[in-house]
Formats: structure tokens, C-alpha cells, sequence
């Protein structure tokens, strides 16, 4: 890597140019760790026009670590429902708890005790410890290995254990020591916004000068695809009941003790939050649909009711890619499910759901979906 007065010249260059073109973003306002934490987390695997506004409607609710501590679980999980990876929700509240009760309600300054609380990993650490409390410590996430990767033309897979742990170094041998966590977030601003995965914006670069891919002209090369997971599909049916005054039926986290009814492979799929009774087709959706709400029927009362599919939701997790099979069945009376919480089919989130159930809340809601000529068409009887 760069050494000498090459190195230090790169190192002012990058800054002078995250100085001037820094995006504007909510979390460069503070050097409050809790803060800086929370946007760490939120950012992982999401995209920072998604985040922004779940960012400054969680601070309003949650102001500090304390309040997160002591927040109702449901509550987290309400505020962060539409981000996706839940666990971070709920590691995120776990790491309060402990910061609370280990660490008198302030984030620790060492990468050792930072390593300990739930969630963290040695990215998240070096990341807040460094622009929190200017701590020494170099950040290697995809966007910073790339621009590495580039810089020194490092060929192959960068995830492989041993080129990773290359990066990391040369990572640290960059780090501007003065001024680590603006050096940091520049290193990340450079990957976000000019050195791209795609087309790298080298004309536009500040440190083009010292890029090893530039010159022997392998930008867009360089890092090689990883080769991928094979995609698996899933198709689930879920079943929105509503009553005559629009109110319908959700089942509670799937690995709460009190759901008995969420197959253990489905509830894999829903992020443990409020969803609408859900199963994995197998082979005919509505007769697997009608087999589920035979079992809340235990006394076989005769009424018949009309299952009508709504247009399929689509939603990926992964490698997996999950449609989402509809039906909407109306009743005179919301059948008793223990557990089950009735609530106005257009306002469900009063309880925290995932997208994948506000996608089927949002097709249920369609007004064509249940007069439409498919639906009439492929209308089901259920013995009910
Ligand atoms: Fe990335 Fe191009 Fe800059 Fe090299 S010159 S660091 S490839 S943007």
C-alpha cells in the first residue's frame, strides 16, 4: 500500500474532497455514540434514503439508551417494522439493556467491552468507536474493501478469510490517525458514491492518482463477483379475514409461546412479528387454506364463506424469494382464536408487522381485488 509522503497526500486529498462533498446526513450532525450506534445498525444491509426517516422517528421515541432499555419490546419492533432483519431490533435493545446495567447507560470506549454487547461486530465498533470518541480503529466493510481492492488492484474474492484479513490491515495502515472517524466515513463515502460496485466514477475520483485498477484500466473489473447462493422459491397462502365492520385477524410472533398456529418453517419467514394466518402451499393453496380454518371451526357450524384470491405479493429474504399467496374471506363474525388480535384491516400497525404483511393488508385493501372477474372466477367455497 501507500507509504510515505504518497500516503499523506492520498490521506489529504480523500479528506479535503469529504470535507466539500459529504452528504448531508442526520447521524454527521452528533458525536453522541448512542446515535452513531443506532445509525450503524440501521444501515446494515439498507439503503440511507430508507433509513433517514426511520432514524428521526426512533430518536423521538427512544432519545437515549436508557429509554430504549426500558421501551416494551412490541414497541422497538413497531418503530423499525418496514426496515427488514429484525434481529437487529432486538439486538439492538438488548445491547441498551446491557450498556445500561454493565456501563452506566454510556456506550464503552474500547473495542474489547464494545465486542461484548449484542449485535456488535468489529465493523459496528470500529465504526462508532472512531467517530464517537476519535479511537484509532479502521473500518472494513464492502464499500471500504472495494475501494481498497481498487486502489491496489487486489484480484479474487474478498471475502475469502485470509484476503479479508489483508484488507483490514492495509485498511489500518491508511487510517488517518488525527482525524479516524471522518476518515473513516470518507473511505465509506468514496465506496457509496464514486467508487461504486458498478461503473466507478474515476474522473470524478480525488484519489484517482494513486489507483493501481485505474491505471492498468481494471475499475470495473475489480472486485470479481462472488458466485451466489441459488435462489430458492416459496409460495405461502395467507388468509385475510374480515368482518363486516373491516376488522381482521392477526396471529402473534411466530416464536412468541403463544402461537400455536405458525408452521415452524413459515415462522422462519416472518421476521417474528403480527402476520395474517399463513401457511406453505404445498400443492392447492385453497385446499390447504380450507384444511387451516376447519381446525378453528371445532364445532362445524354451517356457514359458507367465499375465498377470494387478492393479487400475489412478492418478497425476498436472502436467497430466498417468497410469493405471497392472498385469499381474503369475509365472515359475518371474526371466528376465536386464542391469542389472535382483531384489529382495523387498515390499521395494522398498531402492532409491529413486516413488509410482507403490509403488502398483503395493501392488496386486501385493493377495492377491484374482491369484485374483480379473477377473483369471482377462481371464488372458493369453504364449508365455514
Ligand atoms: Fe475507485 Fe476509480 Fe477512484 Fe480507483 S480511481 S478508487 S477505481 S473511483
Amino acid at each position: 500500500m501507500l507509504t510515505g509522503t504518497t500516503l499523506t497526500r492520498f490521506r489529504k486529498n480523500l479528506l479535503a474532497w469529504y470535507a466539500e462533498f459529504q452528504r448531508d446526513l442526520p447521524w454527521r450532525h452528533t458525536k453522541d455514540a448512542y446515535r452513531i450506534w443506532l445509525s450503524e445498525i440501521m444501515l446494515q444491509q439498507t439503503r440511507v434514503a430508507a433509513v433517514v426517516p426511520y432514524y428521526e422517528r426512533f430518536l423521538q421515541y427512544f432519545p437515549n439508551v436508557k429509554t430504549l432499555a426500558e421501551a416494551p419490546e412490541q414497541e422497538v419492533l413497531r418503530l423499525w417494522a418496514g426496515l427488514g432483519y429484525y434481529s437487529r431490533a432486538r439486538n439492538l435493545q438488548k445491547a441498551a439493556q446491557q450498556i445500561v446495567t454493565r456501563h452506566d447507560s454510556r456506550f464503552p470506549e474500547t473495542a474489547a467491552k464494545a465486542l461484548e454487547l449484542s449485535g456488535v461486530g468489529s465493523y459496528t465498533a470500529a465504526a462508532i468507536l472512531s467517530i464517537a470518541y476519535g479511537k484509532k480503529l479502521a473500518v472494513l466493510d464492502g464499500n471500504v474493501a472495494r475501494v481498497i481492492a481498487r486502489l491496489s488492484a487486489i484480484r479474487g474474492d474478498l471475502r475469502t478469510g485470509s484476503r479479508w484479513q489483508e484488507l483490514q490491515k492495509a485498511a489500518d495502515e491508511l487510517l488517518a490517525p488525527n482525524t479516524p472517524g471522518d476518515w473513516n466515513q470518507a473511505m465509506m463515502e468514496l465506496g457509496a458514491t464514486i467508487c461504486t460496485p458498478r461503473s466507478p466514477q474515476c474522473l470524478l475520483c480525488p484519489v484517482a492518482k494513486f489507483c493501481e485498477a485505474r491505471k492498468l484500466g481494471l475499475a470495473d473489473v475489480i472486485p470479481e463477483k462472488r458466485s451466489k447462493r441459488d435462489t430458492v422459491e416459496i409460495t405461502l397462502a395467507a388468509l385475510v379475514l374480515v368482518d363486516p365492520d373491516g376488522r381482521t385477524l392477526l396471529l402473534p410472533p411466530p416464536r412468541a409461546a403463544e402461537n400455536k398456529h405458525t408452521e415452524p418453517d413459515v415462522a422462519a419467514l416472518l421476521s417474528g412479528m403480527w402476520h395474517f394466518p399463513t401457511i406453505q402451499v404445498r400443492r392447492d393453496a385453497v385446499k390447504e387454506l380450507r384444511a387451516l380454518v376447519s381446525k378453528w371451526n371445532p364445532s362445524g357450524q354451517k356457514l359458507r364463506a367465499e375465498l377470494q384470491p387478492l393479487p400475489p405479493a412478492r418478497h425476498a429474504v436472502t436467497y430466498r424469494q417468497i410469493t405471497v399467496l392472498p385469499f381474503r374471506l369475509e365472515l359475518a363474525e371474526l371466528p376465536r382464536i386464542e391469542h389472535a388480535k382483531p384489529l382495523p384491516l387498515d390499521e395494522l400497525s398498531a402492532v409491529p408487522i413486516s413488509n410482507l404483511t403490509r403488502k398483503v393488508a395493501r392488496a386486501a385493501l385493493l377495492p377491484q381485488t374482491t369484485t374483480g372477474k379473477n377473483a369471482r372466477a377462481a371464488t372458493a367455497s369453504l364449508g365455514f
